[in-house]
């Protein structure tokens, strides 16, 4: 694994989401190497700094640019709720600003022996790693002709994604277009607070989908407990609320799932 060491940087884009996530593309600088999963710790102030997931994968192919993903640089999604240092920071930047990130970090990787059925939990902020992992086993080492292939072998593979308002529902688009090219892979949602207007339907541009059976109105857990009645995950990754992971991984324990294929990054 890389050695994490200080970079400069430069923010080539900057997207302010529905409420209040941002979305960053940093540049990637030279001899900056990552894996899918790993975060930055970026530096917000003097002698301050905040970590944040690379929400895009390390590598770059013609799959991963025409699925909507921008992979010639870093990717952040940052949540700025909490207006500290690093909220302030971040909702400050412009384009052409320049940054300073220590890394990579962290062990929330995808295992070298993955298979079988796998499992994305995330709520909020915390589809960021997760949207990387999922980029990465997509489409790593796989040409266009071969990425249906690549799924089946993989088992299933599903992201079950939650927020309380439809308007969080970030990357929402990027995912309906795996859900809609990948054969294996399922897009799931759960609204804990939808609008009493909300309707899957009309945010879904492309029927093939099948995105209305996939929503859900409560919490990820309970799309989680649904589903372990007719499928068991060889592996899963979780990231977001601290009660949701622990919910879930008493859940999954509780089904059987091996505790050791169960992998977790705590924002907090
Ligand atoms: C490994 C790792 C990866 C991370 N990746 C991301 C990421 O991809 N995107 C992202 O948005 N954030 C991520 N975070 C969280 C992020 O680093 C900051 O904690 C967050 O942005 C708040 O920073 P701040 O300086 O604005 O607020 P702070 O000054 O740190 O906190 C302000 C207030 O909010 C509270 N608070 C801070 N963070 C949380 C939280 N997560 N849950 C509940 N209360 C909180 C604090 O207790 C405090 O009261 C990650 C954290 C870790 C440890």
């Amino acid at each position: 694994m890389a050695v994490p060491q200080r970079f400069t940087s430069m923010v080539t884009k900057k997207e302010q989401l529905r409420n209040h996530f941002v979305r960053l593309v940093l540049q990637n600088p030279e001899g900056f190497l990552y894996k899918a999963g790993q975060y930055i710790s970026l530096v917000v102030g003097e002698g301050v700094r905040r970590p944040y997931s690379v929400s895009n994968w390390p590598s770059c192919n013609a799959i991963a640019c025409e699925a909507g993903g921008e992979n010639s640089g870093i990717e952040l999604l940052v949540d700025t709720k909490s207006q500290g240092p690093g909220s302030k920071f971040v909702e400050n930047l412009k384009v052409g600003d320049s940054v300073e990130f220590w890394g990579p970090y962290g062990k929330f990787i995808i295992p070298d022996d993955i298979h079988g059925n796998i499992w994305f939990l995330g709520t909020g902020s915390g589809v960021a790693p997760l949207k990387s992992q999922i980029e990465y086993l997509i489409n790593s080492g796989v040409s266009h002709k071969t990425r249906k292939t690549l799924a089946k072998t993989m088992g299933k593979i599903r992201l079950i994604f939650g927020t309380r308002y439809e308007q969080d529902l970030v990357f929402f688009n990027h995912f309906v277009n795996f859900a809609r090219t990948v054969q294996n892979f399922y897009y799931h949602i759960a609204l804990s607070q939808p609008s009493e207007s909300f309707n899957p339907q009309n945010i879904d541009s492309d029927k093939e989908a099948h995105w209305g059976e996939y929503w859900h109105k409560g919490y990820i857990t309970e799309i989680a407990q649904n589903l372990l009645q007719k499928e068991k995950p060889d592996f899963v990754f979780l990231c977001g609320h601290p009660g949701m992971m622990e919910t879930a991984i008493e859940l999954l324990t509780g089904a059987g799932a091996d505790p050791k294929n169960i992998l977790f990054e705590k924002f907090s």
